[in-house]
């Protein structure tokens, strides 16, 4: 946060210096845009592949092949979810949040897509549909489906309270991811990374730049739907801070069930192939430290 009472005097030209206009950091018109008419055209005839049900205060794993759907699905109650992703043959290759919201902003919707770490760094999903994209940026400057915080866990909760909570997402995605891959939760742990806050609805204070967060708008029956461009395995924790309008990282809030949905495609979308990994090699093969 920036000092109430600066130190330092501005200089002479400081407001032609906060008049300057801003750019774009990472301009994506030059990226390939995917076409949703064909995504959204292999869905007809789809069937259902699948299905997890992921218990308040708990995460479950789920797989999805490349090429098809899964969905996230609101049941019973309000609820926010955070979303792990990796490549399924190679658990090195995961979701990249801080690239993401460097590409498509800080919230996600329909067209975005979620992009994996380096050296990877490929588009690993595809947003397809969003029922929340109505809600767009509210007077607060707030919006839906999140890739600005990174979960919650159980070492910020000390930090800030000093008490042990060990329902948070933090400690859900690395149980929920244990199990899945037989590793021991000392080994998963390293794997579980910043999420896509599913349905929260957060935001910066615009006086402080503090990161916040307000009941989500979700009702049940909305989803949020992704297209797999790789085989992922997912990871989704239903939050301890249910509607995460209060609290997050204790038993107080009132949580409910999140639905994952996969579906298969009866033929792939019309001129889609799964993106292969980044092509830049220069630091394999090029210039010497
Ligand atoms: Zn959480």
């Amino acid at each position: 946060m920036k000092l109430k009472y600066p130190e330092h005097p501005a200089p002479a030209d400081a407001t032609a210096k906060k008049a300057v206009r801003p750019v774009i950091c990472y301009p994506i018109e030059g990226l390939q845009q995917p076409d949703l008419s064909t995504y959204r055209a292999a869905r007809v005839g789809w069937r259902k592949a699948g299905e997890v049900l992921v218990p308040p205060r708990e995460a479950r794993c789920f797989e999805v092949a490349a090429g098809h759907f899964f969905r996230i699905v609101s049941v019973d109650g309000p609820q926010v979810g955070d979303l792990n992703l990796w490549s399924n043959g190679n658990h090195a290759e995961r979701f990249f949040s801080g690239k993401t919201r460097a590409l498509h902003g800080t919230h996600v919707s329909t067209g975005d897509r979620l992009w994996s770490n380096l050296p990877y760094l490929r588009p690993i999903s595809t947003i397809t549909e969003d029922t929340l994209d109505w809600y767009g940026f509210d007077e607060f400057g707030a919006s839906v489906h999140d890739v600005i915080g990174t979960r919650c866990d159980p070492y910020t909760h000390r930090l800030l309270s000093g008490d042990d909570y060990h329902h948070c997402c933090h400690s859900n995605l690395t149980r929920a991811f244990a199990v899945h891959t037989g590793r021991s939760q000392r080994e998963a742990e390293p794997f579980i990374h910043d999420v896509l806050n599913v349905f929260m609805c957060t935001g910066f204070t615009r006086d402080t730049g503090q990161y916040f967060m307000k009941a989500t708008p979700v009702r049940p029956g909305d989803f949020i739907e992704f297209f797999a461009e790789i085989d992922l395995l997912g990871a989704l924790s239903a939050c301890p801070g249910g509607d995460c309008g209060a609290e997050h990282s204790s038993d107080i809030a009132t949580c409910h069930p999140l639905l994952v949905e996969i579906y298969a495609p009866s033929a792939a979308p019309v001129g889609w192939i799964s993106p292969q990994v980044n092509g830049y090699r220069g630091i394999q093969t090029g210039l010497q430290p």
